[in-house]
């Protein structure tokens, strides 16, 4: 078999042939958030040789890197994976859509832009889980050293790193009056969300850079970092299989314009496919829960019964309201002179409206009086389509809220041996403990904000739900018709001792039972950190980048 790839420069086009496949020191699976700090941190050293795989397209689009066009890359038909999930019992059995990142930079250069860490209870809670060396005081500097703060000077907060935080350009006179009605019900205005406390309200930072997305990929796969010679990545190639020598993993299959060849690791196969894909390239490779594989006439390399269980996501119940003062972001003509002076702005100034995430403003509260949080809001001054009609053209406003720490737990399990078809993603939302009444709760509270006076000159009328549910069986019918993902899952290689049964990867992200394989991404968190996600999954790749950088 013969087939030929480009570098990412285009420069040089190289020749894979058949079993004279290249050779890599690292074969990394997935140019995302980890993926591409995992790539950048090992070829610092020019000794080592890296290749990275991406199975979508380079992230040159302008819907990427413009902050306000999130709703383009969001539904774009092949910047994500476009997943749905099974269907939800809990959710009257509706199939939620997940997007999830398919170009440079992965979730990334799709996200919301929302720069939070969690708290520092979460990071104790990993350790607890068994992921030693992940306690607070052990990640802060991983933090410290992926940052490039641009506002806040204090021993929290570094300033040297790849990834630009910094305050919004632009928010929306909506947002601010958001956090007014917040501070009228009584939180607390919180202007470092990564700071002391998550607790209040306020505006959130954002990874920007100059009123542009700073991705995983342009914080840390720029120019310098492509140019280097031991650095190959091979964009729109899919990683198919870990090929497996027995229990070591040898390199990886992948398919490129439909062509498959083999890419082989001198060293290490670095599975960074994020918590959907990685789990379902493990169990590709014959590594995941036995009775599983054989079900599909895979066979087992490595029996480890956690792979693609232990799954957990934020789901996010949101109410709208309707606006009178057009300044919410819609596709009206009311809106149209604005939105055209707003993108003259944008391209010569990089300020303004255009450099909003649409998310500019929320906080952390608890649904119980206690001094840690167990929901997050999102406000977004704007009611947010659906994937068929992603360009509402209603001016309103909406208040997101969602648990933090759900006790549900779902699976990721293959479809089909075809690494081409989505596996079956089945979160098992609201199935456990208390996670129904904290998503009331968190539903109720964020109703309560919307109903501060503070809004009376805005406010016209509910949009979503209809009317005021009026007791929790009506809230729970709101929540089982209307609740949706906030795009965080994790845990699906879940970090974990030797001696957990469940555990894929240990605290170095090695695969239990296997030689030259890591798992480094969202899917070895044990646990949902209280806040986004994407910070903390850089955090992961900085941490295993150091350690496999000196050896270990
Ligand atoms: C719509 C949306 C909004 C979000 N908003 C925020 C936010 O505001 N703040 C925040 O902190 N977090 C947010 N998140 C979550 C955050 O972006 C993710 O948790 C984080 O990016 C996960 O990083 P990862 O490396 O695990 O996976 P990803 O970044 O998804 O990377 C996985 C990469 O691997 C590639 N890949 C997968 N399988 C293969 C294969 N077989 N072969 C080759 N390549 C493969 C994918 O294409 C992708 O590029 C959001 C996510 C989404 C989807």
């Amino acid at each position: 078999m013969l087939f030929t790839y480009s570098r990412l420069d285009g420069k040089k086009r190289r020749r894979i042939v058949g079993q004279h496949a290249q050779k890599f020191d690292y074969v990394i699976t997935g140019a995302g958030s980890a993926g591409a700090t995992m790539a950048s941190r090992l070829t610092e050293n020019p000794d080592v040789t890296v290749c990275l795989l991406e199975a979508g397209p380079k992230d040159n689009r302008t819907s990427i890197h413009t902050p306000a066009m999130i709703a383009d890359a969001l539904f774009s038909d092949d910047l994500n994976w476009h997943y749905d999930t099974a269907p939800q019992v809990e959710l009257n059995n509706r199939e939620l859509y997940w997007p999830r990142g398919k170009t440079l930079g992965g979730s990334s250069s799709v996200n919301a832009m929302i720069y939070i860490r969690g708290g520092q209870v979460d990071y104790e809670a990993w350790e607890k889980l068994g992921a030693t060396g992940f306690g607070w005081n052990e990640v802060l500097p991983y933090f410290r050293k992926s940052e490039d703060q641009q506002r806040i000077d204090d021993q929290l907060h570094g300033h040297n790193g790849p990834l630009t935080v910094s305050d919004l350009r632009y928010i929306n006179p909506l947002s601010e009056t958001l956090v007014r009605a917040g501070i009228e019900r009584g939180h607390p205005q919180n202007d470092d969300f990564n700071g002391a406390s998550r607790m209040g309200v306020g505006a959130y930072q954002v990874t920007q850079r100059d009123g542009r997305r700073c991705s995983a990929a342009v914080a840390y796969l720029g120019k310098e970092v492509q140019a280097r010679p031991n650095l190959t990545i091979m964009v729109e190639t899919l990683a198919t299989k870990v090929i497996m020598d027995g229990t070591r993993a040898a390199g990886v299959r992948v398919r490129t314009k439909g062509v498959d060849s083999d890419v082989m690791a001198k060293r290490e196969v670095i599975v960074t496919g994020g918590a959907v894909n990685s789990p379902q390239i493990l169990m590709l490779s014959g590594i995941g829960p036995a009775d599983h594989l054989r079900d599909m006439g895979i066979s087992v390399a490595i029996d480890r019964p956690g792979v693609g269980g232990n799954l957990q996501d934020h789901l996010d119940t949101a109410v709208c309201f309707t606006e009178n003062t057009g300044a919410s972001y819609a596709y009206s003509l009311r809106a149209l002179p604005k939105q055209l002076t707003e993108a003259v702005r944008y391209l010569f100034t990089r300020q303004g409206m255009l450099t909003s995430n649409a998310a500019e403003v929320g906080g952390f509260a608890s649904t119980k009086g206690e001094d840690e949080p167990d929901i997050q809001l999102h406000f977004i001054p704007a009611i947010i389509g659906d994937r068929d009609a992603p360009r509402n053209k209603v001016h309103g406003m909406t208040l997101h809220s969602y648990v933090l720490y759900p006790d549900s737990r779902g699976t990721i399990r293959l479809a089909s041996t075809n690494p081409e078809d989505h596996p079956v993603i089945d979160p098992q939302y609201l199935t456990k403990g208390h996670d129904m009444q904290t998503q009331i709760a968190g539903a109720k509270m964020a109703m309560d904000i919307m109903q501060s006076p503070v809004f009376n000159e805005v406010r016209m009328d509910h949009y979503s739900p209809e009317s005021y549910p009026q007791s929790d069986a009506e809230w729970k019918a709101f929540v089982r018709e209307k609740a949706e993902t906030l795009f965080h899952p994790i845990g699906t290689c879940k970090m974990g001792a030797p001696d957990d049964e469940m555990a894929v990867v240990d605290p170095h992200c090695r695969v239990y039972g296997a030689e030259g394989l890591r798992v480094v991404d969202a899917s070895v968190m044990p646990r949902l950190v209280g806040g986004n996600t994407n910070a903390p999954t850089i955090m992961i790749a900085e941490k295993i980048a150091e350690i496999m950088k000196a050896g270990g």
